[in-house]
């Protein structure tokens, strides 16, 4: 039997949720169910021996505090020294286990290593990814924090062989999260790349340099220049603070004593119910200025409140600054590092659930003075950059993409759903291209922004590579917006699209990786496809375009037909309203069936249509002029 390729996995072995992510032709790609790749790091050892990991586990956690073990990587190679304020918090006991290590002690009297307790989670992972490829995994490269030191890095691969693991590199997340960008294994010049991790309890900024490899076939090198942030700072801190709001006025509602705005005086469920409560105000108030929640409080009554956005902007502040600060340390740190003269920085990604947060994102891009990478969710861009390296060592990275040029083109949407290119494939990367478009329908106050990838000339034979709205538009006349619509592909391969309508100076944007997910068959399908089908793809697209434009004309012409058309003499009328109804016939069966209509004679239809319509201009230019 031919030696296959042993496959080798990418870990994000986690405080809070754990990912595994494997690397194939279309890039990388978490593995496991939509709802159930997301691993929570919990592990609950039942009486008889057994164990329980992931969301069952983090679920009924209030259920069996001292069995449960979450946040076992806050323990992971360090003394029972090291952690005595850490074990404080946590709800399970912990004691000195050999060599004065950390190690958890269960009602049952079992003592186990949290080691032990990571195995279980990656020897989870490892069954999810084994079930998902269809083959034993045995090796994985796993991600720590970039502060780990060497016994907390030996630890993690202890972890791994108890999992039946082989851990073949250990890597450091903002490292994984640079290569899940491409950062590093292009040809790129070095690059200095700040990663904020902002996840549920802990906060990590880190400054790495890259420096390009030599020869060809070697991967970069990623120096850890400085890493600064706190290990107990995260959105829980803000779930908290909704619900402190919350207890103090449920408090005053019900004329309570003081004592009950402290979240402690509650049973178990009800403080986890109150903090869910929060969490999901906290998540819709990513998305919308205002949300609302109610709380039944028994004897018919009921607490209602609607938190807004700039409400919980003012509770975050505080929190936000402090991320800030540690990311002023860091970079101050970052310029008195060994041979380094001054930080210039080319990129920033976001890690973790909470840079979720608008405000979060604003502030990270006014404090580095750049656009932060979000194209990918940072829940598992560390779990996809940890494929990455898994598959540069396994050699699954030879059949990735080169992103030396765009291999596929890129653009929008257009009315009547045509595909307006922006970016034409074969373009070299950098790439930038700017179009002006506009709205076709009067009062519109949101645009719709759809990017597509692909050589088809309508949008239903493209890729969609997601949409976005630019919102809250002043009502204009259609035509009146001037949308610019920028796309831009990086020297990494991520395409940015920023929208910004010029007369009301909204903005809104999107950021997509549009070479994950497509292989280079795949590429060559779509190529043949499209040249397939060149020529009727043509002439679809330029009768779409014409039903646009004459139903424009329609539009326009009627309104002047209707004020000023008792001024038209009756043969230039009869003849304008002969062509009106012809180019109206021609729009409707062009929508029942383009095919059905020539495209050369609609054409010629719009033309005398216009033609006809001159005198009618030049009366409402002349009526205009006098003041009407
Ligand atoms: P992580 O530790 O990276 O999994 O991040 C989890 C944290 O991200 C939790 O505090 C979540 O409440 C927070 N989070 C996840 N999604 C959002 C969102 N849409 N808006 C605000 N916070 C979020």
């Amino acid at each position: 039997m031919p030696a296959a390729r042993e496959v080798i996995v990418g870990i994000d072995l986690g405080t809070t949720n754990s990912l595994v992510a494997v690397l194939d032709e279309t890039g990388p790609r978490v593995l496991g169910e939509e709802g159930d790749a997301i691993v929570p790091s919990a592990v609950r050892y039942q009486d008889d021996g057994s164990v329980v990991v992931g969301r069952e586990a983090r679920e009924r956690a209030v259920e069996f505090p001292r069995e449960t073990i979450t946040s076992a990587k806050r323990l992971m190679g360090r003394s029972l020294d090291d952690v005595r304020e850490e074990a404080a918090q946590l709800p399970y006991d912990i004691v000195e286990g050999e060599g004065h290590t950390a190690r958890v002690h269960l009602p049952t009297g079992r003592v186990v290593s949290p080691q032990e307790v990571s195995a279980e989670i990656l020897r989870h992972l490892k069954a999810k990814a084994s079930d998902a490829l269809g083959i034993e995994v045995r090796k994985a490269v796993v991600t720590v924090p970039a502060y780990f030191d060497d016994a907390q890095r030996q630890a993690t691969r202890d972890a791994g062989r108890l999992a039946g693991l082989e851990v073949v590199r250990i890597v450091n997340e903002p490292t994984a999260a640079a290569l899940a960008y491409g950062l590093g294994t292009g040809k790129g010049a070095a690059r200095t790349v700040a990663v904020y991790d902002l996840g549920g309890g802990t906060f990590d900024i880190s400054i790495l340099r890259l420096t390009p490899a030599e020869n060809e076939g070697e991967t970069s090198f990623f120096q850890v220049l400085a890493t600064s942030g706190d290990t107990h700072l995260g959105g829980d801190d803000v779930d908290l603070a909704l619900v402190r709001l919350f207890l103090r006025e449920i408090r005053e509602l019900l004329e309570l004593p003081e004592s009950l705005t402290d979240l402690e005086a509650f049973n178990p469920q009800t403080r986890r119910a109150m903090v869910g409560f929060a969490e999901a105000v906290k998540h819709r108030l990513s998305d919308e200025r205002a949300a609302s929640i109610r709380i039944e409080l028994g004897n018919n009554r009921a607490y209602e409140r609607t938190v807004t956005r700039d409400e919980l902007e003012e509770i975050m502040t505080p929190w936000v600054e402090r991320t800030i600060e540690a990311c002023a340390e860091a970079m101050r740190l970052a310029e008195r590092a060994p041979g380094v003269e001054t930080i210039e920085l080319d990129a920033v990604i976001l890690v973790g659930g909470s840079t979720r947060v608008p405000m979060v994102r604003q502030r990270v891009e006014a404090f580095f003075g750049l656009s932060p990478y979000t194209a990918l969710d940072p829940d598992r861009v560390v779990a996809l950059g940890a494929a990455v390296q898994a598959g540069i060592m396994s050699g699954a990275a030879s059949g990735m993409l080169l992103l030396d040029v765009v291999p596929l083109s890129l653009g929008i949407e257009t009315q009547g759903g045509a595909m307006a290119k922006l970016i034409v494939s074969g373009s070299t990367v950098p790439a930038r291209a700017t179009e002006m478009f506009s709205t076709s329908v009067d009062g519109q106050t949101s645009i719709k922004i759809h990017v597509l990838q692909g050589e088809r000339e309508m949008a239903e034979h493209c890729r969609s590579l997601g949409e976005f709205h630019l919102s809250g538009l002043p009502p204009m006349p259609a035509g009146i917006p001037q949308l610019a619509v920028e796309f831009l592909v990086d020297a990494s391969g991520v395409l940015s699209v920023r929208a910004h309508e010029k007369r009301s100076g909204k903005r809104a944007q999107l950021q997509v990786i549009p070479s994950h997910g497509l292989s280079r068959a795949e590429i060559d399908r779509i190529e043949a496809e499209s040249l397939k089908h060149a020529r009727e793809d043509m002439t679809r697209h330029r009768i779409v375009d014409l039903v646009v434009n004459a139903k424009l004309d329609l539009k326009w012409i009627g309104e002047r037909l209707a004020k000023y058309g008792s001024k038209l003499e009756p043969e230039n009328r009869a003849s304008l309203e002969a062509r009106l109804a012809e180019v109206q016939g021609l729009i409707e069966n062009a929508e029942l069936d383009w095919k059905a209509v020539d495209a050369d004679a609609f054409y010629a239809a719009k033309q005398s249509l216009d033609e006809a319509s001159v005198r009618l201009q030049e009366i409402g230019i002349a009526e205009s002029l006098r003041g009407d």
